[in-house]
């Protein structure tokens, strides 16, 4: 009797509980000419539903990562046999590398003891509900440099924050930041906490944020897709989307990185809902964005908008949704150039950089398009570490690394619009 109980807890728990990516493993593809280019494209095509693209295709010679679903594996390996198309075999065991981070995080968070954002722990990964609390302990701690605006709503009606950094004035030239608007880029949120902290610490004590935040106000919204955060803890761990249901379709959520107005629907983002693309019905049909959008254009003086993705070392500017390049092109080219050698000083950390068309594909619907439409002039789009060895399972120990690095990069951005007022 007590056995039988047992066994159907454990059911019932494989039920309810979390995603198993049991024997699940991650394949890398390097394409290496046309022919081979345009059959995994096919392969994407097919099975779209089925794999999760971590790297989407995109050139010749550059890596396409693909999570495989274990009942997948063997029609997968023999298409690319078949092909004769090369592969490794990136991650072997997806569920075992789910467990070590469930391991750090255990000994990294302990949300009771927190008292201050002195003590919180920036090495490692947090729940949603600890970042909300360290959002409130670093406002309450510095009342005259940090606020707390609430932009809206998500779906689910979790709080939209975003974090002020003002030393004054009204309507100042402002820098918006923002990370975590694809849910399982961890180390995005876990950097954009550090971030915060960085700044309150190094104001009045490092010139160059001090004559920053002299003249300019720094917006940053952590966790801009906070549905889809929480549920990357409670549920599935590589959740991408909102949580919003489609209606007519089982498959849950919309890209909000897709769900921009401008290039809205073109190539490079998904029709159907089961894809991790999914633009959704219309553009702004998500309150994650539409808050951002409404936001940004309400306040009318944003000079920057940044927004930080993982993985792949890249630092992109528009366009996503045309081969057209920008106006200023070659400034934003320069620019972030700068920007990424002085994150290489640190560590030694490569970047790639380049429009997001030309260095991935195209991407019709992302906000950095948009920003541009919005007469802000800098416009990035992040990809953080690292290049495919772990992914969006970042060990937590890079996340310390991986924040400093953006920093100097993001201090780059910064400091040129500082200097370079329009
Ligand atoms: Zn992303």
């Amino acid at each position: 009797m007590m056995r039988g109980l047992l066994a159907f807890v454990v059911l019932i728990g494989i039920v309810l509980g979390k995603e198993t990516f049991e024997g699940h493993q991650v394949l890398r593809i390097v394409p290496k000419d046309d022919f081979q280019l345009s059959a995994i494209k096919k392969l994407e095509d097919i099975m779209k539903v089925e794999l999760d693209f971590w790297r989407e295709v995109s050139n010749v010679n550059t890596p396409v990562d693909v999570r495989v679903p274990v009942h997948s594996l063997p029609s997968v390996k023999r298409y690319l046999k078949t092909q004769n198309i090369k592969y490794s075999i990136m991650i072997k065991d997806l569920q075992a590398m789910l467990d070590e981070e469930q391991e750090e995080m255990k000994s990294a968070a302990c949300v009771s003891e927190l008292r201050n954002t002195d003590e919180f722990v920036y090495s490692g990964y947090h729940t949603l509900s600890e970042i909300y609390s360290f959002q409130d302990m670093l406002v309450a701690e510095n009342p005259k440099l940090v606020s707390k605006i609430v932009i809206g709503l998500s779906f689910e009606g979790r709080p939209l924050n975003v974090l002020k950094f003002s030393t004054g004035g009204t309507n100042r030239p402002a820098i918006w930041i923002d990370t975590g608007i694809h849910s399982r880029e961890w180390v995005t949120q876990a950097s954009g906490t550090w971030f915060a902290k960085k700044i309150v610490t190094d104001y009045g004590r490092d010139p160059s944020l001090t004559a920053i935040l002299n003249k300019m106000d720094i917006f940053l919204e952590i966790v801009t897709n906070p549905d889809g955060f929480a549920y990357t803890h409670s549920s599935d761990r590589l959740w991408l989307k909102t949580r919003k249901p489609n209606p007519g379709s089982n498959c849950i959520g919309v890209d909000p990185n897709r769900n921009w107005e401008t290039g809205f629907g073109g190539p490079g983002s998904g029709g159907d809902p089961c894809y991790q693309t999914y633009r959704g019905p219309r553009p702004n049909s998500e309150s994650e964005v539409r808050s951002i959008a409404a936001f940004v254009k309400s306040h009318d003086n944003f000079k920057a908008f940044i927004t930080i993705h993982s993985y792949s070392q890249l630092l992109m500017y528009p366009f996503g949704y045309t081969r057209i390049p920008t106006p200023n092109r070659d400034v934003m080219n320069t620019l972030a150039q700068r920007a990424v050698t002085n994150l290489a000083s640190l560590y030694g950390t490569q970047y790639k950089i380049g429009s997001i068309v030309d260095t991935i594909n195209h991407v019709s619907g992302g906000s950095i398009d948009w920003a541009i439409f919005q007469h802000i002039r800098y416009s990035y789009n992040f990809e953080l570490r690292d290049t495919g060895r772990f992914g969006f399972l970042l060990p937590a120990d890079q996340i310390i690394p991986t924040a400093r690095e953006t920093w100097l990069a993001l201090m780059t951005i910064m400091d040129h619009i500082l200097k370079n007022p329009y």
